[in-house]
């Protein structure tokens, strides 16, 4: 049997296994394709069954988790804890709330996170969680009694030496308040390296709030150096209006871009003269409400319902919503305005077409494993400070960050050229990810 039909083999054999959870194939299948040239040069990597002990989740956690509302009515949500791989250290990875939760949609999160985490160079397994919780429209106390709810059940399957949480889409730092008063309650004591995101005073960390976010332009800022151009001056577009997406135009601005549109689900918001941060950050951290108040309060900036931001005109393209939030489509109107470089703010944003749009069309491409690695680079240093009861500042945070992502964006690179496939960061990121998490599991035998 050839790598190609091995491979194709192994793929179908996902498929039925994980029947009806299109996001892990998706995800599980861009991996595969990079790694069959790994396998033709270093076909050892193909015993002990590491490539399909890889794809199967080492454990699985789900959970119901009963609260009541405001009303008095009780109400059941589903959670869900994936524990991918804890090859190279406890499981990390953050916690999502969000209505389309279900345990496909955690398994891809989970498997791409084993990469990332490994390409921090930092010792992190890869995990994920998160519940089908709806956090829009409560209030404050149903947040909290959904928060300790699902903690109840959770706090028993985690610890600082097995598997440390955090935030991602509807959980930012309230939530993980909420969560880690629930587990210092039931476990009695102050454990602060269970969970990351957590307040200045309570053990968290500086930067982290902001790590994603930055950590992607920081990449994006290599990769175009790499390339002969310069972020300085350069028209970005950041979708989403979040925690990723407020940081990225907040340093994409730092660096002198002008950022000419965000959006949230209810459509977008384009900025001719660049974003007003502050103000941004007002409407969606304080009063959490939706972009279209912005314009109300913004000079040139315009509020399109239901639009598509990626009709804008720009450089630079950092999707930071969600996945598959860029289509094929949505890639050619971006080749056509001229974009040339895009990065991955959010986890698997670009679907398959888009990224094959974004290849023959010479866009310089980043995956959100290497370029959002950030976020979970911090949490780690955020775990390192835990470890020894201390706080580092923020310039000195924010430069081992910058440190982290230039090296992230160097091993894609000369990965790839390794490979003969020089430019490409997908396959850069895949491999350089796949074969430390490789290494470490044929030294540690078959488990
Ligand atoms: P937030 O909840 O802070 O923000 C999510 C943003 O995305 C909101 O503006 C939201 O709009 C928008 N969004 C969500 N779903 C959709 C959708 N179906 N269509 C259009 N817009 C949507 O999440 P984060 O900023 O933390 O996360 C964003 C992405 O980055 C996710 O893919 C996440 O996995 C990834 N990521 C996050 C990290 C982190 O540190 N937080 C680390 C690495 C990756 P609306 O309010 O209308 O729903």
């Amino acid at each position: 049997m050839n790598i190609e039909q091995k491979v194709s083999g192994l793929y179908d054999q996902i498929l039925t296994r994980n029947a009806g959870e299109p996001e892990f194939h998706q995800a599980v299948a861009e991996v595969l394709e990079s790694l069959k040239v790994v396998l033709e040069k270093d076909p050892h990597y193909g015993d002990y069954g590491l490539v399909q002990r890889l794809c199967e989740p080492e454990r699985q956690i789900i959970f119901r988790v009963p609260w009541v509302d405001d009303q008095g009515q009780v109400q059941v949500n589903r959670g869900f804890r994936v524990q991918f791989n804890s090859v190279l250290g406890p499981y990390k990875g953050g916690l999502r709330f969000h209505p389309s939760v279900n345990l496909g949609i955690i398994k891809f999160l989970g498997f791409e996170q084993i990469f990332k985490n490994s390409l921090t160079g930092l010792p992190i397994g890869g995990g994920k969680g998160g519940s089908d919780f709806d956090p829009k429209g409560k209030s404050e106390l149903e947040i909290m009694r959904f928060c300790q709810s699902f903690m109840t059940e959770l706090h028993r399957h985690i610890g600082e030496y097995r598997d440390v949480p955090a935030g991602d889409i509807g959980v930012g730092g309230r939530e993980i308040g909420y969560l880690f008063g629930q587990y210092r309650r039931m476990a009695n004591q102050h454990e602060s390296g269970v969970l990351t995101g957590k307040g200045l005073t309570w053990g968290g960390s500086l930067v982290r709030t902001e790590a994603t976010g930055y950590g992607c332009v920081y990449f994006t800022e290599e990769m175009m150096k790499a390339n002969g151009a310069d972020i300085n001056g350069a028209k970005v577009i950041v979708s989403g209006s979040g925690n990723v997406a407020i940081y990225a135009i907040k340093k994409a601005q730092e660096l002198g871009a002008t950022v000419v549109g965000f959006s949230d689900s209810s459509g977008y918001v384009s900025t001719p003269n660049g974003v007003d941060v502050e103000l941004l950050k007002e409407i969606k951290e304080v009063r959490r409400a939706r972009v279209s108040e912005y314009v109300a309060e913004a000079e040139g900036a315009e509020f399109h319902e239901g639009g598509n931001i990626w009709e804008l005109k720009a450089d630079v393209a950092l999707p930071c919503a969600t996945q598959n939030e860029l289509s094929g489509e949505s890639a050619k109107l971006l080749v056509e305005n001229g974009c040339r470089f895009v990065a991955e703010g959010a986890n698997m944003p670009s679907t398959p077409e888009a990224i094959e749009v974004f290849k023959s069309n010479g866009v310089h491409f980043a995956p959100g494993k290497a370029a959002n690695a950030g976020g979970v680079a911090t949490s780690a240093l955020e775990m390192q400070q835990n470890a020894t009861r201390d706080s580092w500042s923020f310039s000195y945070t924010d430069e081992r960050l910058k440190r982290i992502m230039t090296n992230i964006f160097k091993n894609c690179e000369t990965t790839a050229a390794e490979y003969d496939h020089e430019g490409n960061y997908v396959l850069g990121a895949n491999i350089a990810g796949f074969k430390k998490v490789a290494n470490a599991m044929l030294a540690q035998g078959v488990i």
